[in-house]
């Protein structure tokens, strides 16, 4: 009997398709092992997409992913379709699905493993064990505000106008994600903003504020101004556990704890959208925060590991399957621990492996550990 439950694997171009095969490993592995029953159905995205239907995602695919408990994706993008028409472009099939799945919470996690601390630019006992959990807000905000755009003023100046904008409900459902995730971990919740100097940043500091103390009186909530926030990433960067923030303050804080981490290849990501009114399960999309590295597409060289965290995280996230995603991070640091390497994070007297061993190597963690 076809299962209830629904994964959408949109592995994209480059690496997508070679990292997105071992996560499919990954997932057998699970069926066969935790009774892990989903059913998978795949598409296209990105160049491929184009490639084939003129377009960066068909309508069909849009429609199985809106259908689907979790989509999983690998990445999109390569020099071969660089100058295809912008509405075409491949990154055009990653806006299209965050719109119409209506995505609206992006979880960063930055985990530094023991094994690694030695890539990070900072030093090992600021970031060893470091794991923080950053939640920007997605769809609103100054990317998407109005007025937006260039105007000619006609004396021979132009003007560039954005529009930074946050409603109540957006700041409010943000807050209740990051708040849920931080009931999870150790109820501790930074939030990042700049009220003082943004009206914007005041209302979100309010509407935190209201939420918390209304419906999650357990948290123990800071507010930290968004550029000091900065400087305390690099600082200390273990005094933080869950962090919320807004799209553009997001978008940075995000890419700085990521640094910390050491290597791209290793980060996944998660892209929430709001609970079904019937089954109260959120749409999610899981990706890795890399690219489609058309450098050594084809190559069987690219590391696996973000694409496997993502999936670690549609375990916990979307199928409530926090043991099994706890199982599945314990492996991959196994494997780091023996000391096995891909290209991007090889360091000297490790060994070095390709994109399939190391998928081999989480599987045989997998089965020391899980059985
Ligand atoms: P990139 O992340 O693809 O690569 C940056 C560098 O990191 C490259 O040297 C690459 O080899 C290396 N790298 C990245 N992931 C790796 C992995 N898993 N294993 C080993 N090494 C890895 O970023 P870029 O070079 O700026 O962009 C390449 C293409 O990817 C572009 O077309 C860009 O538009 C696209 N892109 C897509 C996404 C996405 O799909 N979400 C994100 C970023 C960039």
């Amino acid at each position: 009997m076809a299962s209830n439950r629904k994964i959408m694997v949109l592995p994209g171009d480059g690496i997508g398709p070679e990292v997105m095969g071992e996560v499919a490993r990954i997932i057998d592995w699970f069926g066969t092992h935790k009774s892990f029953d989903v059913s998978i159905d795949h598409d296209l995205v990105g160049g491929c997409a184009y490639d084939a239907h003129g377009a960066a995602i068909s309508d069909a695919a849009v429609e199985k992913a809106l259908a689907a408990d979790a989509v999983l994706l690998g990445a999109v993008g390569g020099p071969q379709w660089d100058n295809v028409a912008y509405e075409a472009r491949p990154e055009a099939g990653l806006l299209r699905l965050r719109a119409d799945l209506e995505l609206f919470a992006n979880l960063r996690p930055a985990i530094c493993f023991s094994a690694l601390a030695e890539a990070s630019s900072l030093k090992r006992e600021l970031v060893e064990g470091l794991d923080i959990m950053i939640v920007r807000e997605l769809t609103g905000g100054v990317y998407f505000g109005e007025p937006r755009g260039i105007s000619d003023l006609g004396n021979g100046q132009r003007r560039g106008i954005n529009t930074q904008v946050y409603d109540t409900y957006e700041i409010e459902r943000i807050t209740r994600v990051a708040a849920d995730i931080a009931m999870m971990r150790s109820k501790k919740l930074a939030s990042s903003e700049k009220r003082n100097v943004m009206e914007s940043g005041q209302l979100w500091f309010e509407e935190v504020n209201r939420v918390i103390a209304t419906d999650y009186p357990a948290i123990e909530l800071q507010h930290v101004l968004a550029d000091n926030c900065a400087m305390q990433l690099v600082r200390e960067p273990k005094q933080y556990d869950v962090l919320v923030t807004d799209n553009l303050f997001g978008d940075i804080l995000s890419d700085v704890a990521a640094m910390l981490t050491g290597s791209l290849g290793m980060l996944p990501s998660a892209s929430l959208g709001a609970p079904d009114a019937e089954t109260g399960r959120a749409r999610a999309l899981y990706e890795p925060v890399h690219g489609s590295a058309p450098d050594i597409a084809g190559q069987g060289k690219a590391n696996p590991i973000a694409s496997i965290m993502s999936f670690a995280m549609a375990l916990k996230y979307t199928f409530d399957r926090g043991a099994d995603a706890d199982l599945l991070e314990r492996a991959v640091m196994q494997v780091l621990d023996k000391g096995l390497r891909t290209g991007d994070i090889m360091q000297a007297d490790m060994q070095l492996v390709g994109t399939s061993a190391m998928g081999d190597a989480v599987l045989q963690a997998l089965d020391e550990l899980g059985n």
